[in-house]
């Protein structure tokens, strides 16, 4: 995933990966299950930076590896 949303002033704004990363962002969300994300620099072990899930959540459609089919909000959804 290289999208997550960023809580603004209320309000919950797109923010890219470059943007997590470079501002260092204390409150996102995945877009798709709201579920609480963090965004990872490119590790020295080769994995490209990313954004992924603090907790695995089947009903997301990110990653599609562990989708399970049906979207369902995420159990610590960010409101
Ligand atoms: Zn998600």
């Amino acid at each position: 995933m290289t999208e997550c949303e960023v809580k603004v002033r209320g309000r919950w704004l797109p923010c890219t990966l470059y943007e997590a990363l470079v501002e260092r962002q204390e409150i996102m969300r995945c877009k798709y299950c709201h579920g609480p994300v963090q965004a990872l620099k490119e590790s020295s072990t080769g994995a490209r930076a990313h954004i992924e899930h603090l907790q695995r959540h089947s009903g997301c459609r990110f990653p599609v590896g562990t989708f399970s089919g049906v979207e369902s909000r995420h159990p610590l959804a960010r409101k």
